[in-house]
């Protein structure tokens, strides 16, 4: 059996990862955190998610219950995150991260500590989402510079960041087909007088509203016929098993940065 902790035990990611680990023959949740001050601390991890009893509390210190696990599963945000992965660093802890939205110094720091401990990260965990990803490097790779990319994302009202991770991915999976860089081909929206399109540019669009769980579309317009390529998540607990899928393969290694291509065996077939 593998301990696992979750860190952002109360929130919509943490409730659903504690409701799967429930259910888990491999993880067994040992240790549940949530950031200080607030109700739900000294809660009951398991009742909280909807499944009864577990028998761990919500505490409010990762530091303090780092030797209760060994694999941190942390979906939460990005400034948590980055201390969590210092804590897990210092405390030799493997790491699975959902987080989205972390900055440059951040993912420079989550690159750092993977030299001592392994980590998986990924912009989305579930298998479909990954699936996708193939998809559209595969139609890049065929249709290259005939078309027009466009990436549109719907994610709920209480989304922070935007475009969404899962979004930035499938750009950068079309940009590497393409020979290009969201750095500079990338547009964000469109307002007002913005010219003529430039083939060259890779646009994203994102709309938050609702309870929608998430859902991105790659659309490769052409002349006379266009491509469009979609995911729906229809529930969180795609994610959350997809995470679970990741915490057992890093529970086996060692150090170095992983994503879902390493966890689904696709890294071999992988051009980028
Ligand atoms: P949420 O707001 O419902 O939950 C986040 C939780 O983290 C909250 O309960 C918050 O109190 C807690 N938190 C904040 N600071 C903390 C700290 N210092 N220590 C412990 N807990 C702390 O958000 P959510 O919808 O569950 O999403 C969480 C993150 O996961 C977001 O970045 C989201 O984009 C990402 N996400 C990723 C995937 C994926 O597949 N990679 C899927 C869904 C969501």
């Amino acid at each position: 059996m593998v301990n696992v902790a979750v860190t952002g035990a109360s929130g919509r990611m943490g409730r659903t990862l504690i409701a799967a680990l429930a259910n888990s023959g491999a993880l067994n949740l040992t240790a549940a955190v949530e950031r200080p001050g607030l109700a739900e601390i000294g809660a009951d991890a398991g009742e909280l998610a909807g499944v009864g009893a577990c028998g761990v509390r919500i505490t409010d210190s990762l530091d303090a219950v780092s030797s209760d696990f060994d694999v941190l599963i942390d979906f939460t945000i990005a400034d948590a995150t980055a201390v969590n992965v210092d804590i897990c660093r210092r405390r030799s802890r493997k790491m699975v991260i959902g987080t989205t939205g972390l900055n440059q110094e951040q993912l420079a720091r989550l690159e750092a500590a993977a030299a001592d401990i392994p980590i998986v990260h990924a912009s989305n965990f579930s298998v479909g989402v990954n699936v996708t990803f193939r998809l559209a490097e595969i139609a890049a790779r065929i249709l290259g510079d005939s078309v027009d990319v466009e990436i549109m994302e719907a994610h709920h009202r209480h989304k922070v960041d935007a475009p969404s991770g899962t979004a930035v991915t499938l750009g950068q999976v079309v940009a590497r087909q393409l020979g290009r860089d969201l750095a500079t081909d990338a547009v964000y929206g469109r307002e007002g007088f913005t010219g003529e399109r430039e083939r060259r540019t890779i646009g994203f669009n994102s709309i938050r509203a609702g309870d929608i769980v998430g859902e991105h579309t790659v659309m490769f317009a052409g002349e006379g016929e266009r491509i469009e390529i979609t995911h729906r998540a229809q529930s969180r607990m795609n994610f959350a098993m997809g995470a679970l899928r990741a915490a057992e393969f890093v529970a086996g290694c060692d150090h170095g940065l992983f994503d879902m291509r390493d966890v689904l065996g696709l890294r071999d077939e992988s051009h980028g």
